[in-house]
Formats: structure tokens, sequence, C-alpha cells
């Protein structure tokens, strides 16, 4: 890891029924419908450890846990794979425990100084945000652009209230790092009521990325984020874009839904909102169908008949058109939100940035997208393009490059791990002050910038 993580400060340590400090830990779930993540961190410094999934969870005779854990002296992780029944999310939070107690520590529920969930949407709250009734109402308010995430998220912090009595809660919403765009970037052409009264505008997504990868982009290029532009490019099942001018985020690929944008796995990006009046009023399909239709069969998997890139990039090489095309569309639309945020930051990019799992793996999609963009002042090195992949970090950009181009592997818990933390040592500290000059401790423990 390169870059300097930010200060974190003191959070003390919960003590055992004979009074001994047991050593802080932090706990990052991210739940969805019928799955609950979770990642252990250590505190102090911040080194994660134990991670894995809940799946299935309502369908108590398939549930599975899956979990890893690193070997401390830096062998081969040891995997689980177990079949555990949970009706909830709640059952499911404490299976996790119970296993985490028998395999990392037994008194790890008392060892969690914090909890922090990643949750998809926030609307325009720019900041992670400590869990009070105020922050909840938000997160059900945002439900309506994220009817399956948001409610799943609402589940997990339901589940780790109902475990972590007392124990601070942190939410890290996917659009908080995109909440510094400005009005020209965020609105959509139609009549402004639809903002004023609906909401309707572009939020973005995958912000904790983005943000973790502009930190790490700095820290490889030796400056501090606040003099660092860089165009950043998630690019996994789902993808986006962001360009960043020292550190805040001025635009996005995607929307008021994670559906605008890049072609992704099985959604299908940009197109004409004529294209989906089309499908409704002349195929007759309503509109939940046409919501499935643009979200889960379109993108690769509506062009080629696979979301995956591996798929599509085997049948291309076999010479299956429709599969070139939809590689080709993909690399196409990359390129062409590359070139608009280079525009959109006057020419002055600092850096290109590739990463999830095709950015940091696809080695091949990299070349394609970065072909003939000598112009832009972006010129690939094609050794050490190979080189970056499986994890590894790296800059592949010629020596010639005016813009440096890196592979840089996203860490989206850490970076949930580290506000979570850092908000917390921060609410700890107001609540501190106020209690000093006489006012009540708990003010400093509210909800930060909503
Ligand atoms: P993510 O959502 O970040 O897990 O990324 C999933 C996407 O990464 C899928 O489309 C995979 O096909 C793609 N991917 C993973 N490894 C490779 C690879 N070696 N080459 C091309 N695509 C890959």
């Amino acid at each position: 890891m390169l870059a300097s993580r930010p200060p974190l400060g003191q959070v003390p340590a919960r003590s055992n029924t004979s009074g001994t400090a047991l050593p802080p830990k932090l706990l990052v779930l991210n739940a969805g419908s019928s799955s609950l993540k979770f990642k252990i961190f250590g505190v102090d410094p911040l080194v994660a450890g134990m991670g894995g999934m809940f799946d299935r969870i309502g369908d108590k005779a398939n549930c599975t846990l899956k979990a890893s854990a690193p070997d401390p002296s830096g062998g081969k992780s040891r995997k689980w794979d177990l079949k555990l029944p949970a009706g909830d999310h709640t059952a499911a939070l404490r299976e996790i425990l119970a296993f985490i107690s028998d395999h990392v520590s037994g008194s790890f529920s008392r060892e969690v100084v914090a909890v922090g969930h990643r949750i998809v949407h926030g609307l325009d709250i720019s900041q992670p945000v400590l869990l009070d009734e105020r922050a909840l109402g938000r997160i059900r308010e945002a439900a309506v652009f994220a009817p399956l995430h948001n409610p799943a998220g609402l589940q997990g912090i339901e589940a780790a209230q109902s475990v972590f009595q007392g124990v601070p809660q942190v939410a890290v919403f996917d659009t908080a790092f995109h909440a510094t765009m400005p009005a020209y970037a965020y609105m959509y052409g139609i009549p402004y009521e639809l903002y004023e009264k609906h909401q309707i505008r572009r939020y973005g997504f995958h912000g904790t990325s983005h943000k973790y990868l502009v930190e790490q982009a700095a820290a490889m290029l030796g400056k501090p984020v606040s003099e660092t532009n860089v165009i950043t490019c998630h690019l996994g099942n789902g993808s986006s874009v962001a360009a960043v001018v020292g550190g805040r985020c001025v635009d996005t690929s995607m929307g008021m839904t994670p559906l605008e944008g890049l072609l992704m796995g099985t959604r299908c990006g940009d197109v004409d909102p004529a294209v989906v009046l089309h499908i409704e009023n002349q195929l007759g399909l309503s509109a939940q169908e046409t919501d499935n239709l643009l979200n889960k069969k379109s993108g690769l998997l509506g062009v080629t008949g696979s979301s995956d890139l591996r798929a599509v990039i085997d049948a291309a090489q076999r010479g299956e058109g429709r599969a070139q095309l939809g590689l080709d569309m993909l690399v196409h639309r990359i390129k062409k939100y590359i070139g608009a945020y280079t525009a959109v930051l006057g020419g002055k990019v600092d850096a290109v940035v590739f990463s999830a799992g095709i950015g940091e793996n696809s080695s091949l999609l990299r070349g394609l997208v970065l072909q003939d963009m000598q112009g832009l002042g972006m010129e690939l090195d094609p050794e050490a393009n190979q080189a970056a992949v499986g994890g590894r970090q790296g800059d592949i950009g010629a020596p010639s490059s005016r813009v440096r181009l890196l592979v840089i592997p996203t860490d989206e818990e850490l970076s949930i791990a580290q506000q979570t933390l850092q908000l917390v040592q921060e609410a700890r500290e107001g609540a501190g002050a106020a209690a000093t000059d006489g006012g009540s401790g708990s003010a400093g423990v509210t909800a930060r910038a909503a």
C-alpha cells in the first residue's frame, strides 16, 4: 500500500469482564438483499483480517458462509466454505460472529469499537455519517433511487444495532464522493421542478472506490491529493469513470442510478431515453419489465450472450462477431469518457487509473482503450501493461507518456474502515470538547453534513 493513511488517533479499547483492555477491532459490513459481506480490521495500525460473505439469507437449506483469513506469516490464506442456516440478516450476523469467535478471537464481539456500513445511495450526503434517526431517515428516503440496495443496507444496520448495542455505527455512501460535482454536471436537461420536488439528478456511484483510487494515485505520483488531477476508471461488472480535480469529483459517468454511463456486465449504460419509451410504448413492456431488461439483460450480456468479459474476449478471439462487437462497444465508450473528462479537466490530467475486476486484470482491454491516445498525452508501455495483472499495482505508461497510466487494485472495505474510524475519532473528540465546554457530551456524536 502506497498511500499514507490519514491519522486515525486513538479509539479506546473496550475491556473484558475482568477489566483487561481488549484489542480494538472494526467490522465492515456490506448487506445485499440476501447476502451479508463482512471484513474485520485490527485498529492502530489498521490491518485487514478475516473477510467473507454469508449468502442466500432466508433460504435456510442453502445458506452458505464463505470466509478467508490472511496467514499472519505471509503464507496462503485460510479458506472456509460452510452451510449454515439463517432466516434473516440478524441471524446471519450472529452466525458470522460465532464463526469469528471460533476462528479469530473468542472475545471478538466485545473487541468491536465501531461498525462501518456500505450504503449505496445517500442522496447528496457528502460525508460518512454516524447513524442516528436522522441519518436512517435519509437512507430510507434515498431508497426510492436504490430500491434493492438501500433497504438491504438498512437490514444490515438493524442487524448490527441489535448485536452491537451502544457501539458506534457509521454509514459510508457510494454516492458521497461525487457530492462535490458542480450543478452543471449533475443536472439533467429536464424541467427544474423534477430536481426541486423529486431530487432527480446525477448522483454517481462507486464513490468509495474512486476516492481510494485518487488517494493511491496521488501517493504513487508523490503529490498531495489537493494538487492531483485524475481520471479514475472503476471497470468491473458495474463500471464507472470519474473526473477528479484536486481530490474533488467534478463529473462521473453513473447517474441518478448506476444504470447510466459505460457498457456494463448486464446494464446498458447510456441510451437515448426515447429507446426506453419506444420499448414500453411499441413493444408493450411494463415499466418493471423494461427496468429488468435494461439492468439485468443488457450490456455485454445483451450484446454478446455473456456478462463475463473473459468469456467475451475468448469468443472474440475465436472469431465470434457479436463478442467482438461487445468488446469494441465497451472499449469505445471507455475511450469516449476518458476523452470527455480530459476536456473537462482542461487537458491537465496527471493520471488515468484502471481498477476493479476488468481494470486490474485485463491488459488486453487496457491496451485497446489506450490505443491511439498519444494525442491526449497517453502512451502505453506494453510490457508494463502485461505485468500489471492479478492484483499487482503498476505504472503502465511509457516513459514518454505525459499522462501517467496507473493500475491500482481497489479496496473499498479498507476505505470504509478508514472513514469509519476517522469519523468515530472525530466524534469522540467533538464530544470531549463539548463536555469540556460544559455542553452535552453527545453533541459531537451526531451525523455530519447531510
Ligand atoms: P468485479 O465486478 O470488479 O468483480 O469485476 C468482474 C469483471 O471482471 C467480470 O466482467 C470479469 O469478466 C472481469 N475480469 C476478471 N478477471 C479478468 C481477466 N483476467 N480478463 C478480463 N476480464 C476479467
